[in-house]
């Protein structure tokens, strides 16, 4: 029987084919994006206030015809090394144990990608999740294994719980909470600010789009504080933390990982973008999953989406308010942009 409602639902499928076609992009029931002309690319794009010092280094690549996933492997290095940011590789948060644990995947334009999970002693983790996919058959290794396979290749073991977090770990054994705690968002965020010492959070996802066209995405996090020995987060699963489909877009997500797994939040934007969401509208809507399935989970939580698509199109959502997210291209090389949010 001829059913109208699977009959609308095949023409928006159609619909998003013709977004394939250059020049063409359904975006008529949606507020439009910030909308970068296809000549103008390349451009790099990546979560919070840290994410400009990243799109530095990964514009250097860029801007010299480079590889949109060496740019994001090279970007992300740069808050993976800041000893000052308590959230990404070294100097980062420990888990409840004391022990500095690192998540990092990484996505090209093939669809190939690379992931380690609970890796110790080894700063770069994105460069390893590089490895795991170029030198591997496999997509993701853990713990010991991903350490083993990291030295093999020439990583250099590094102790990466500095004095700070240390510290800051010890007081935090005082109470010992379990508590996954809400983002502490920078309370001075204006608008082209140049980022100071206040890498209070969280994870840097990145995604960036080459001269060709290309692109690529990675993630990576020193994951949740405080967390269980063995834990792992949203940004090394592919799909969840970072998913990249060349002939769409790219998504990536930072804030409390559990919630991205269970709604295997990266692939539902890019998918989203594929039906023919413009980047915003479809991280949005991936928020409003996760705030439909637990309303009251999510008044306590942050969850942020950002999305890059093949017309390099951008856009984010959160939960909550003071998500940012860094755009660097032709125009400008340290843009931050606010996040819309539901609350
Ligand atoms: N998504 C990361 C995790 O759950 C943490 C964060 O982005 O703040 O490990």
């Amino acid at each position: 029987m001829f059913n109208r409602r699977k009959f609308i639902t095949q023409s928006a499928v159609a619909g998003a084919a013709a977004l394939l076609v250059p020049g063409e992009v359904w975006s008529a029931p949606f507020q439009e994006d910030h909308i970068q002309p296809l000549e103008n690319n390349p451009i790099v794009i990546s979560t919070w206030d840290f994410g400009i010092a990243a799109n530095a280094a990964a514009w250097e690549v860029l801007r010299n015809n480079g590889r949109a996933l060496d740019a994001v492997e090279k970007g992300v290095h740069v808050p993976e090394a800041d000893v000052k940011n308590q959230s990404v590789g070294y100097g980062g948060l420990p888990d409840r144990d004391g022990k500095v644990t690192l998540d990092a995947c990484i996505m090209d334009e093939f669809g190939n990608c690379g992931s380690v999970a609970a890796l110790q002693h080894i700063m770069h983790p994105i460069s390893v999740a590089r490895k795991v996919m170029e030198k591997t058959p496999h997509v993701m290794l853990v713990g010991d294994g991903a350490l083993q396979f990291a030295l093999e290749q020439g990583f250099k073991r590094t102790n990466l719980l500095t004095a700070e977090a240390e510290k800051a770990w010890k007081e935090w054994l005082k109470k010992a909470e379990y508590k996954p705690v809400i983002n502490i968002e920078n309370k001075n965020f204006s608008p082209r600010k140049l980022p100071g010492n206040e890498y209070n959070h969280d994870t840097i996802g990145m995604l960036a789009m080459d001269a060709k066209g290309n692109l690529s995405g990675a993630c990576t996090t020193s994951g949740m504080a405080y967390k269980m020995h063995g834990r792992v987060g949203d940004s090394p699963i592919i799909g969840a933390g970072l998913y990249v489909d060349n002939e769409i877009g790219g998504a990536t997500s930072t804030g409390v990982g559990e919630e991205v797994i269970r709604n295997v939040g990266s692939f539902l934007v890019v998918e989203l973008m594929r039906q023919g969401y413009p980047p915003e509208e479809a991280c949005k809507e991936a928020v409003m999953r996760i705030i439909k399935k637990k309303p009251e989970t999510a008044k306590e939580i942050q969850v942020g989406f950002l999305a890059l698509n093949k017309k390099g199109q951008y856009g984010a959502y959160a939960i909550q308010k003071g998500f940012s997210f860094a755009v660097c291209n032709k125009e400008s090389q340290d843009t931050l942009i606010k996040g819309k949010s539901y609350y």
